[in-house]
């Protein structure tokens, strides 16, 4: 009787695991976010490992804000197996703790990657005691280098602030706006125009970036028209929007940044960031992160595009932090279906991958500090 019994709740349980496996393909509305079905793919393409130099000539650093290893894995399932990142052969993890958190923050995290330091979260380009550390941006720019930030954010959001500012908190926005004219920096496109003219203290940050030479543009289409010169591209009040309201805003202003960049005979350094694989993250959203991730992908494509013509660009591709601890928990890659759950709202402290190519990729491989990082690119790119 008992066995009976017993046979017929493991048979229940066995039926009821096959319809959880394919629960996707009846999601309710509540479960939608979770579940990413792909409609559409991309084609991905195989760029050949011949360059000129042992050193880059270039860097373009690209930083996935939140992309760990599954949703890296979460975007080469959506895209049925391919990404562009799959070109990249050598692949290492980096350590992305604080000075003062297990669980770093995006400022922390820009900082150790823009400047070699471990500080304390919240910190854009301070050390711990608030001392202003310089930048690789900021180095590349003293060694006559062209520079150039770009992000699916407000430019002025921590990421890409971590590069060019240096203020005790990433909430000082219209500080951190500030900073960017005391650089010379090239070429910067990203949100945030309400930082740079609604501002506390009164000053149009637009007029004087135009006072020192800057063409400055809100409108994408405006911004891949510019080849030359410097450029303030601001394309949004405060962050862009997501991927369908944004559309290809990243990868258009990676492409015009590159080319006014690439006019520079010395090389250049650029860094683009794809903001909001990190928001779909925070928000527990499987859509939201694919939507980015493959959005980030695109640049990366673009990226290698450059460097396989070019022969002396070194590529990185990696991520300040993991974010919502991502775990993959169903998918197809044969139909471009992931599920994913999510244990926690916030960031995880969990290594993150970093993929590289180019003249000096042999160097990104291994566990490293996510300081390694910047001391490595100053070692291929300034010395
Ligand atoms: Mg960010
Ligand atoms: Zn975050």
């Amino acid at each position: 009787m008992y066995k009976k019994l017993n046979l017929i709740a493991l048979l229940l349980f066995a039926g009821i695991t096959i319809l959880a496996q394919d629960q996707y393909l009846t999601a309710n509305a509540e479960d939608n976010e979770k579940i990413y079905v792909s409609k559409k793919t991309y084609n991905v393409k195989k760029f050949p490992h011949k360059f000129k130099t042992d050193k880059p000539k270039n860097i373009i650093l690209l930083i996935g804000d939140g992309m760990g290893v599954s949703q890296v894995y979460a975007g080469l399932t959506a895209n049925k197996g391919k990404l562009f990142i799959n070109n990249c052969k050598h692949i290492g993890f980096s350590k992305t703790q604080s000075a003062d958190n297990y669980i770093t923050d995006s400022a922390a995290g820009g900082t150790a990657i823009s400047s070699g330091i471990k500080t304390y979260n919240g910190a854009i380009a301070v050390d711990i005691a608030g001392a202003p550390v310089k930048t690789i941006l900021e180095e590349a720019s003293d060694k006559g280098l062209a520079t150039g930030l770009v992000s699916s954010s407000a430019i002025t959001h921590a990421t890409p602030a971590s590069f060019i500012a240096h203020q005790p908190d990433r909430g000082m926005y219209e500080e951190i706006a500030a900073d960017f004219l005391n650089t010379d920096i090239d070429v910067f496109i990203g949100g945030g125009l309400d930082h740079f003219t609604k501002r506390q203290d009164g000053r149009n940050l637009v007029e004087e970036l135009q006072e020192k030479g800057y063409k400055v543009e809100t409108d994408i289409k405006a911004i891949k028209k510019t080849k030359s010169g410097k450029l303030a591209g601001l394309t949004a009040a405060v962050h862009n929007g997501r991927i369908n309201d944004r559309e290809d805003m990243l990868p258009v202003a990676t492409n015009t940044a590159l080319e006014i960049l690439s006019n520079n005979e010395d090389g250049f350094f650029l860094m683009v960031e794809g903001s909001q694989i990190d928001w779909g993250g925070h928000a527990s959203s499987t859509v939201y992160i694919v939507e980015d991730m493959l959005d980030f992908d695109k640049v990366v494509g673009q990226a290698l595009a450059f460097a396989a013509k070019d022969k002396e660009t070194l590529v990185i591709v990696t991520a300040d932090h993991e974010t919502g601890g991502m775990a993959i928990t169903g998918g197809s890659i044969k139909d471009g279906v992931v599920k994913a759950e999510y244990p926690t709202k916030g960031h995880t402290g969990v290594m993150v991958p970093i993929f590289s190519y180019g003249p000096g990729a042999e160097e990104f491989t291994g566990i490293i500090e996510n300081t390694d990082i910047y001391t490595k690119m100053k070692r291929l790119l300034l010395k």
